[in-house]
């Protein structure tokens, strides 16, 4: 199946301190996916600066004024959250190369955004956790307004919660969110019993992972949760934020994920986007701090992206800290939906 990346060396631009776990290298292996995956059948594309317009779907004018006074300066806008001279326009090439990633998918070709820095953190009016805009939740916004969309759900297999994305559609049915993460961890939300609020309660889904979590754990929670609360929304379109930080080589996480962990996991969203989305599945990266695990996590999305669906072998092992998860919020959420 044709794919379309979004992918530019511009995303090295963006300079954090020396000694940072989210450092320009992580363009670097961007760059070579996307040359690897030029020759097989995939279109690149440069991307586009995402507009005043998609950023304020979701973020406030202030904090975009703020941010575009921080341009041509280097600044700490939280203690781990730093800007260069270029960070601005880079960080609007990653939310418009989200909103590219869209396109395509609505256009009939999965996608994958490799952009830096990532998004899932930032809140609508606060810049936080490596993140300045958050690019999966303009995307989603984009895809509701410029598309027409009904329906879209967020899958967050970062090895964070994405306190950002779940905020800013906390209380809307129209976008599910669904992460997956390590808990207690930072940043300190993503407790299973935030579930959203109002009209938009039972779709924010959160499965609080113990640290160690295993390819088995992440593969029972897609199978037993992630896919038939998917299924039971049928989403017009499916958008993963995609950290590869649960790697078990990666320096941040504390989960013990392999890459073919990693593969288990996009086959299962490539299935469910292609059963319950009409196959409109767009990849947008977060986290992943070690360079390998990286690039090998980004290589198995896009063998299954690219690849027929198909559902995968259920992945043995130690499963212990899904089960207990999965008893908590399936309790919570059994209410809301009936076929959990
Ligand atoms: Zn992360």
């Amino acid at each position: 199946m044709p794919l379309t990346l979004i992918g530019s060396p511009r995303f090295a631009d963006h300079v954090t301190p020396p000694g940072h776990p989210e450092r320009p290298e992580r363009a670097e292996v961007f760059d070579l996916v996307c040359q690897r995956w030029a020759g097989r059948n995939a279109t690149v594309l440069a991307p586009r600066e995402a507009g005043r317009d998609d950023l304020q779907r979701v973020h406030t004018p202030a904090y975009l004024d703020a941010l575009d006074a921080t341009a041509g300066r280097a600044v700490a806008l939280d203690p781990d959250t730093f800007t260069s001279p270029d960070s601005v326009a880079i960080a609007r090439l990653a939310a418009g190369a989200a909103c590219q990633a869209v396109d395509a998918a609505m256009s009939g070709t999965p996608s994958l955004a490799m952009v830096r820095p990532p998004g899932h953190h930032a809140e609508s009016g606060t810049a936080m956790g490596f993140c300045l805009y958050n690019n999966v939740a303009v995307a989603a916004a984009y895809a509701r307004a410029v598309h027409g969309l009904a329906k879209v759900a967020v899958v967050d297999i970062d090895v964070h919660h994405g306190n950002g994305t779940q905020a800013m559609f906390y209380a809307d049915p129209a976008v599910l969110y669904v992460s997956l993460h390590q808990y207690p961890f930072y940043p300190g939300t993503g407790g299973a019993a935030e579930i959203g609020r109002g009209t938009g309660a039972g779709h924010t889904v959160n499965v609080p992972l113990e640290a160690g979590a295993t390819d088995a754990d992440y593969d029972l929670a897609c199978r037993a949760l992630v896919v038939p609360v998917l299924e039971a929304y049928a989403p017009d379109l499916l958008l993963v934020s995609a950290g590869y930080d649960a790697h078990h080589r990666d320096p941040l996480g504390g989960m013990r994920v392999s890459t073919e962990g990693f593969a288990t996991m996009a086959q299962h969203l490539r299935g469910v986007a292609d059963r319950s989305s009409r196959g409109r599945i767009a990849v947008v990266a977060e986290g992943g701090y070690d360079l390998p695990a990286l690039a090998d996590g980004l290589e198995v999305t896009l063998e299954a992206l690219a690849g027929p669906a198909a559902v995968p072998d259920p992945v043995h092992g130690d499963s212990a800290r899904a089960r207990e998860a999965l008893a908590v919020v399936r309790a919570i959420l059994q209410p809301l939906w009936p076929t959990l």
